[in-house]
């Protein structure tokens, strides 16, 4: 039987997994508060909804591809949202990266609704969303997983099950951590680089091919030394997203404090006017004297 989905947000990753659905043959709803960005997805096929309420009907399949915390509860919970029309039984997945605070609320909300909730955030950038190879890190019933992973595999390389509801939320919280203080760190490292009187692209090139050397690294060094910010991963999300690890993890006692002083890079970048541009720019202020 062919699966009605619905897909709630077609920002840089939304519109990409939404492309890989209707080319999986699935018969897919969307919405976008921004109607503009639906338009490509409307001529592949999709049908375009006004509200989340609208996009659900009918939907088993739910997915949420949101910005943070405050969009997620609008786009699920709001006056018009997609629990007000979500049919019993139908499988939510929230992809967004959001708190595990909110997955448990979304949860209770989703299960009150007859429906059932897993979180599946995801790794991987604008490309991997668009070619299908996102790895998804799950949380929720064994049972959900089943039912949603022909959906997840026509948009993924991988689907990695972590356990309850709440853990990938988690687990993709602990990975973003990772990569924002690594790009905070890559930002003043290659800042100074530039002031050294070092040949740039020799110094680079031991980072890459050393001890440091990681996929993100040589992907972001990439575009800071292109001053090349065509969106991959809003500046402003990373801000975000080490906010909500640092509340998440001094919930287990454990202070980040490598996560506040790479946050507070993120934040001057915001305030200097690179929120909307990818997260390499973090750079730029570093390199005004
Ligand atoms: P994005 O391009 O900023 O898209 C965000 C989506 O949320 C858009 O559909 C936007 O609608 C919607 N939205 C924002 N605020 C809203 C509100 N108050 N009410 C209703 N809708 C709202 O972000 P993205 O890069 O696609 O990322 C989506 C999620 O995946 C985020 O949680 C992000 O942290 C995570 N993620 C991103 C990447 C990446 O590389 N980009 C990788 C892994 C995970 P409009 O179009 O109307 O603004």
């Amino acid at each position: 039987m062919t699966k009605n989905v619905a897909l709630l947000g077609l920002g840089t990753m939304g519109g990409g997994m939404a492309g890989n659905l209707l080319k999986a043959g699935y018969s897919l709803t969307v919405y976008n508060r921004t109607v503009s960005k639906a338009e490509a997805l409307v001529k592949q096929g999709a049908r375009l909804a006004s509200t989340p309420a609208e996009a659900v009907k009918g939907a088993s399949i739910v997915i949420g591809m949101l910005a943070d915390d405050t969009a997620s509860r609008e786009v699920w919970a709001g006056s018009h949202g997609a629990l007000k029309g979500v049919q019993q039984g139908a499988i939510l997945i929230e992809s967004s990266t959001v708190s595990p605070a909110w997955i448990a609320e979304l949860a209770n909300l989703a299960s009150a609704h007859g429906a059932e909730l897993l979180d599946a955030p995801v790794t991987g950038s604008r490309m991997q969303a668009a070619a299908g190879q996102l790895t998804f890190l799950v949380g929720g019933s064994n049972r959900a997983l089943e039912a949603a992973t022909p959906v997840l595999k026509a948009m993924s390389k991988e689907i990695i099950h972590l356990g309850l509801v709440g853990s990938g939320a988690k687990m993709k919280l602990i990975n973003n951590f990772l990569c924002g203080v690594q790009v905070a760190s890559l930002a003043e490292g290659l800042a100074w680089i530039e002031r050294s009187g070092l040949d740039r692209d020799k110094a680079l090139s031991i980072l890459k091919t050393g001890a440091p050397g990681s996929p993100l690294l040589g992907a972001i060094s990439e575009r800071m030394v292109n001053h090349n910010y065509a969106v991959n991963f809003l500046l402003r999300l990373m801000t975000k997203d080490l906010a909500y690890a640092e509340s998440e993890a001094s919930g287990c006692g454990v202070h980040l404090k490598t996560s506040e002083a790479a946050r507070g890079l993120f934040e001057s970048a915001v305030a200097k006017g690179f929120g909307e541009e990818d997260m390499a720019s973090v750079i730029e202020p570093l390199r005004v004297m």
